[in-house]
């Protein structure tokens, strides 16, 4: 598999596990996620495949690019709250990854965009 493609699945998966472990203690939704986790996440996957850093995305911490809408931004902050500390016991790896990719993408400064 290519590199780039393999590390936008893991960001997506991670995504995907940290939205269904916040539904799953908040909401207590059993096999899927509730309706209004289930949108978010969509919403979420969709920002991720429009990202216009692709492979390279930092972060969404760190972007200097806010593509979320306020709320949908403030539910998806919820979210990492949440589940964020959870990810190290439910999914260890996709943990370890996704806190090696914060230290190795740094933030993106906002004069190297380019449209
Ligand atoms: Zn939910």
């Amino acid at each position: 598999m290519q590199k780039d493609a393999y590390s936008f699945n893991i960001e997506k998966k991670t995504l995907a596990a940290m939205v269904s472990i916040y539904c799953r203690k908040q909401h207590q939704a059993k096999d899927r996620l509730c309706p209004d986790c289930g949108k978010l996440q969509d919403y979420a996957l969709q920002k991720l495949e429009q990202c216009v850093f692709g492979a390279k995305k930092p972060n969404c911490v760190h972007c200097p690019i806010h593509c979320y809408e306020p709320v949908r931004r403030q539910q998806i902050q919820k979210v990492m709250r949440h589940s964020g500390p959870l990810m190290l016991r439910y999914h260890p790896m996709l943990a370890v990854v996704h806190i090696a990719r914060r230290l190795r993408n740094r933030p993106i400064e906002k004069r190297s965009i380019k449209k």
